[in-house]
């Protein structure tokens, strides 16, 4: 029958991590007594180490469910809190130092928590058993501690005496049974007593014949019996405990020091009452199972309609989809690497390209503005001979003029190609590339999930900061040939030509627009027109400005000369566009002979051959790379790297997948455990027709 009772109380604890619903277990032991009754003597010799929490004031605030597994292998003997992950823990003292610890992590305002500390002991020496140790019922609330322990705990034993459990009644020899709050509290949910098991502790304290009319109650008369105990651990002759705690097994002294003291007094030989440690062991075995067993037929009804209900849920909620916390990463992580792959077969040279070209544009133009456009507009430059002809300087001295315009060209396209384009282009597609992945991840499964979200920003931030380091210092060498020496062919200049006159229309739109709503916010283009002579005359100097026009001047309020400014500025950067449109497009800067008199076009030309150069080489070496990359550091990540708890955290960071998960996991448990009831009953029936031939 041993057998019967391990499976049972495995089943029992398989139930406690279906969740909490009171008819989804199976009963237990429960262990109730005053303070100083003996409660925790009597556990610690059915388990043989002291390991209860012991000391001045100190009272268990958490219930304890103890399951005593027991173990034929003599040399294993160890302790596990299953919910705390400490491994097997041999030393008793370091038990007894947890349970203190979890004990007082309860807040003293909270008084107890009824929130039970999961304690498996597994032991050569001990039965199978499922015990829960209560904290003890106070009488007199101690100075230091609340005034509504008292009430409170008396309500935590009442939670957990209720039927189908056994009670245990610790109550103690010298004191009177009748004072006894255990088993009045055991009363009052049985009164037939017939769940309840009396324990009469420190019998050695009476003269035997007490203790045997004790043993005898009728008052309140148990059908499971009393049983008399001497659980004290005896001394050694000076005084100090013979087994100190830690040391070796101590059931084996205290049963010798009981049998001594039973068999020395002839009144406990014989009665309808039991006596010692081992005889209570035997009972609890036998009591536990009994009752266990005749549990057993309501509890699989309660597992069968909890079932039921997790499978309606399962099929109507979710469709029957089973999901794991593994499997569902495992999914998340494949639909993110297939929408990569969409992106990578989409972001290729081309890309690449018009992000650098466009970049590049933006410098050509930053450079031609502080370069050639910064000046007023009559002296302009380059001058086109045909489009100016009254260019003064150039009349004077047409050598020097010309020397000038070969300087500021050459000048400018050496700042072009020394302007670090290594590091520009790469960090513009490295930028890209992140933000690509940025906006991946925020339209995939994993935009609900805050810690794939950082892994896969950081695998991608990892790989692009590895390779854009030595890739901007090779694609700066790649380019150097430019810084001394640019050639441009004639298809080349076309090309740069064309580009250049829709990226100066391109540019003239904007700045049109850019005045046009300027012009909108001042209150209309006459208002516009206003401010900005006035300014040109401030600026001509035939206005002076008193405090720089802080205050206000020539009747525009600070705020309005600002606008004004800001419109003269755009005004003469749409004439410079337009008059360089006019430029370029003229037939002279059809040819590349004239370049000093086109830097748009040579500079456009130049930045094409720094764009062909830099996208051949950023293809090579950061797409490539980086798309063969990315994918195995997600796996690194995301996939083989995390233990199956953080997988479990990640799939349960989006709500709606951890209700999924719950009812997979309680569907799958309690599957489980109906398997586990089926093969308890084969069990059960081959160990009666085991019995019915013996
Ligand atoms: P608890 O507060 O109910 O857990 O009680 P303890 O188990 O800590 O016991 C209270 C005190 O009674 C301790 O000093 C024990 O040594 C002592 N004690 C426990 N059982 C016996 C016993 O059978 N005989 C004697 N003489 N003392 C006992």
């Amino acid at each position: 029958m041993m057998m019967l009772t391990k499976k049972m109380i495995e089943i029992r604890g398989l139930l406690q991590t279906v969740g909490q619903s009171e008819s989804l277990t199976l009963p237990s032991i429960v262990v109730i007594g005053s303070q100083s009754s003996g409660k925790s003597s009597v556990l610690e010799a059915i388990v043989g180490h002291e390991f209860l929490p012991k000391g001045h004031n100190m009272v268990t605030r958490r219930p304890i469910e103890l399951t005593l597994v027991h173990t034929p292998d003599a040399h294993a003997e160890y302790a596990e809190f299953p919910a705390l992950g400490l491994g097997k823990v041999t030393d008793f003292a370091h038990v007894q130092k947890t349970l203190t610890d979890l004990n007082l992590a309860v807040p003293a305002s909270d008084c107890v928590s009824d929130d039970p500390i999961q304690l498996r002991i597994h032991s050569p020496n001990v039965p199978d058993l499922s015990l829960i140790d209560l904290p003890g019922y106070i009488q007199v609330v101690g100075r230091d501690q609340p005034s509504e322990l008292k009430e409170k705990i008396a309500a935590l034993c009442d939670k957990y005496i209720r039927a189908p459990n056994v009670i245990l009644a610790i109550s103690a020899a010298d004191v009177d049974l009748a004072n006894s709050t255990a088993l009045r509290a055991s009363r009052k949910v049985d009164p037939r007593g017939e769940r309840t098991i009396g324990v009469i502790t420190k019998m050695d304290l009476v003269d035997a014949e007490r203790g045997a009319s004790l043993l005898n109650d009728r008052k309140y008369a148990l059908r499971l019996g009393y049983v008399g105990v001497v659980c004290r651990v005896p001394t050694s002759g000076s005084g100090s405990k013979l087994f100190s705690r830690g040391s070796g097994n101590i059931s084996t002294a205290i049963a010798k020091n009981e049998n001594a003291y039973f068999s020395s007094h002839p009144e406990f030989s014989e009665g309808p009452f039991a006596v010692g440690t081992g005889s209570l062991k035997k009972k609890l075995m036998h009591v536990l199972e009994q009752t266990m067993a005749a549990s057993l037929k309501t509890t699989s009804v309660a597992i069968q309609r909890e079932l039921a209900e997790a499978t309606y849920e399962f099929k109507v909620q979710y469709n029957e989809r089973s999901l794991s916390a593994e499997s569902y990463l495992a999914e998340s992580l494949d639909a993110f690497k297939h929408s990569f792959r969409g992106f990578s077969d989409q972001f290729g040279r081309q890309q690449v390209r018009e992000l650098l070209k466009h970049e590049l544009d933006q410098q050509v133009l930053n450079l031609l503005a502080q370069r050639y456009w910064n000046r007023p507009l009559e002296d302009l430059s380059p001058p086109l001979p045909e489009l100016d002809p009254l260019s003064s300087l150039a009349k004077a001295d047409p050598e020097g003029e010309n020397q000038i315009w070969q300087i500021k060209l050459d000048s400018s396209s050496a700042a072009l190609t020394k302007l670090g384009v290594g590091r520009l282009a790469t960090n513009v597609v490295a930028n890209a590339l992140q933000a690509h992945i940025d906006h991946l991840v925020s339209t995939s499964r994993f935009a609900a999930h805050p810690f794939a979200r950082q892994a896969i920003t950081e695998a991608s931030t990892s790989i692009l900061r590895d390779l854009s380091y030595d890739i901007s210092d090779e694609l700066e060498i790649c380019i150097k040939p430019y810084k001394y020496r640019i050639e441009v062919e004639d298809n080349e200049w076309a090309r740069g030509r064309d580009n250049v006159t829709n990226a100066l229309k391109e540019e003239l739109k904007v700045v049109e627009a850019a005045a046009k709503k300027l012009e909108e916010h001042v209150g209309g283009r006459k208002k516009a027109r206003d401010v900005m002579s006035f300014i040109d005359r401030v600026r001509g100097g035939q206005v002076v400005l008193e405090g720089d026009g802080i205050g206000g001047a020539g009747g525009y309020s600070a705020a309005l000369l600002a606008k004004g400014r800001e419109a003269a500025f755009l005004r003469d950067r749409s004439d410079v566009l337009k008059m360089r449109l006019l430029a370029v497009k003229s037939k002279q800067c059809a040819n590349r002979k004239n370049k000093y008199h086109c830097p748009e076009v040579f500079l456009d030309a130049v930045a094409d051959k720094l764009t062909t150069t830099a996208d051949l080489f950023l293809d090579a070496e950061l797409l490539s790379k980086f798309y063969y990359a990315f994918p195995r550091e997600l796996d690194n990540r995301l996939g083989r790297g995390l233990t199956h708890e953080e997988v479990e955290r990640l799939a349960r960071e989006d709500p709606k997948i951890s209700r999924h998960l719950d009812v997979v996991r309680r569907k799958n448990l309690l599957e489980h455990v109906l398997k586990e009831m089926e093969s308890l009953r084969q069990l059960e029936a081959r160990e009666k027709r085991s019995s019915r031939r013996d």
